[in-house]
């Protein structure tokens, strides 16, 4: 069965605590605190696999976690960093929050792609010493590691897209001029299965073209099969519109070929308006009046027109030379662009709960809101530093701090970010 949509929990490593431990020798007196560091949560990224054409997988494993950095230990040992956890997905997988529907990644290129983070290890007590501070008795906490939905959506990527009715001769054009082997069979949807084949033109000269299951009335609503499929010919840059021009089971190819566009349309309008060349395919089965009839007709309206006998590659040459031509004007493949996370108006936020705990003097600021405050910040982008600033402002986190007893140049600790407290 072709599976393009799962939903699948994330959970990324949580980073080890922080250990407090301190020195121990024969003859030493009081050694000093040497509590090693946490290890690093792992991240979970995603990854494209051509060897995967389906999510199947993805039906029966629906948790994936990434490893938990280890904890600190004694003798300033750093626990060991968590491993990251690629998830292999077909190429195209679209990665969403299952909650908002936001875009995180598109996995259509190579290198792996970050979707949840771990976090780094809670410092060890042989952070916190000073000189005036030599026996800190306390460590800092992991942070747990990102945990969410994601919901994985199949956009094949191909250059080339056939659509058709069911039986018109789509799957045996891509047999004929590619390796991919689709099911062929003289009667309707024995495509179930979106079929990539690549056309090699000739040396390092290539095009995708993707075999997408017959389009039957009804299927832009939802009613009947088809449907499912048209999102895959949402990235193709040239449509090419098989239509049995014959009419061999009492069809009229005319009206064929205007009710798929129709389907199209309705299904998304901007399909309308992808460029789109027509083929007439059996023209073995045709007289010569309804080739030049149907001929007449579509270029009539502007589309350009390609009788062919699919099953004996019959002028097929003309018809490829052709797409590879139209192909080198039009833009690549579309990529989607991850969105950002929308970060809330600082205006509109109140001041909110904190935990502070005063470590001699490091003032440890804890609370579940500030953390999902920090995975959406960019540590490196001063903008969304500002942001941060503003946000502990106005949610009370400074003046908290003040109530607590903060001095100027004490620390103030939130998790993975430390900073002088400064008037
Ligand atoms: P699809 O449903 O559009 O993928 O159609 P298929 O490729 O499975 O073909 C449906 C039927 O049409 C099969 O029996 C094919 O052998 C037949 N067919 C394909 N091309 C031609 C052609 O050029 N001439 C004739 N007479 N039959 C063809
Ligand atoms: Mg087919």
């Amino acid at each position: 069965m072709f599976v393009d949509y799962a939903k699948i929990k994330l959970k990324a490593g949580n980073g080890g605590n922080g250990a407090v431990a301190f020195h121990r020798e024969k003859f030493v007196a009081a050694g000093g605190p040497d509590g090693g560091d946490g290890g690093r949560g792992g991240d979970i990224l995603f990854q494209p696999d051509d060897n995967l054409s389906t999510l199947a997988d993805f039906r029966y494993k629906r948790k994936y976690n990434a490893q938990n950095g280890e904890n600190g230990r004694g003798r300033n040992c750093t626990g060991k960093n968590g491993e990251n956890l690629i998830i292999k997905v077909p190429r195209g997988t679209l990665v969403r929050e299952a909650e908002t529907g936001r875009l995180l990644a598109d996995i259509s290129t190579d290198e792996p792609q970050l979707v949840a983070k771990g976090w780094r290890g809670g410092w060890g007590n042989s952070h916190f010493a000073t000189p005036t501070r030599q026996v800190p008795r306390f460590a800092k906490p992991g942070i747990p590691g990102e945990e969410l939905e994601v919901q994985l959506e199949l956009k094949l990527l191909a250059d080339v897209g056939l659509v058709g009715f069911p039986n018109v001769g789509k799957s045996t054009l891509i047999s004929v001029v590619s390796e991919a082997k689709p099911t062929i069979a003289n009667y309707h949807f024995t495509t179930l299965t979106p079929v990539l084949g690549v056309v090699h033109m000739g040396e390092g000269d290539s095009f995708v073209m993707a075999d997408i299951p017959g389009l039957i009335e009804g299927a832009g609503e939802g009613v009947g099969l088809g449907h499912q499929f048209l999102r895959h010919v949402d990235r193709c840059r040239l449509l090419v519109h098989i239509v049995d021009v014959s009419g061999s089971e009492g069809r009229d190819p005319i009206e064929d070929f205007n009710i798929i566009n129709c389907e199209l349309e309705k299904f998304d309008p901007q399909l309308a308006t992808r460029p789109m060349i027509v083929v007439g395919n059996k023209c073995d089965l045709a007289t010569d009046e309804q080739i030049a009839e149907f001929k007449e007709y579509v270029e009539g309206r502007g589309y350009e027109f390609f009788p062919i006998m699919a099953a004996i590659r019959y002028e097929v040459d003309p018809l490829l030379n052709r797409i590879r031509e139209l192909l080198s004007k039009l833009p690549p493949i579309r990529r989607y662009e991850p969105e950002a996370a929308p970060q809330k108006p600082v205006e509109d936020m109140t001041r909110r709960e904190v935990k502070i705990t005063n470590e001699d003097g490091v003032y440890m600021v804890e609370g579940e809101w500030l953390l999902q405050v920090l995975n959406s910040i960019n540590f490196n982008d001063y903008e969304s530093m500002q942001y941060f600033q503003r946000v502990l402002i106005q949610c009370g986190v400074i003046d908290a701090l003040r109530e607590a007893g903060i001095q100027e140049g004490d620390t103030v600790s939130i998790y993975n970010v430390e900073f002088d407290f400064v008037e």
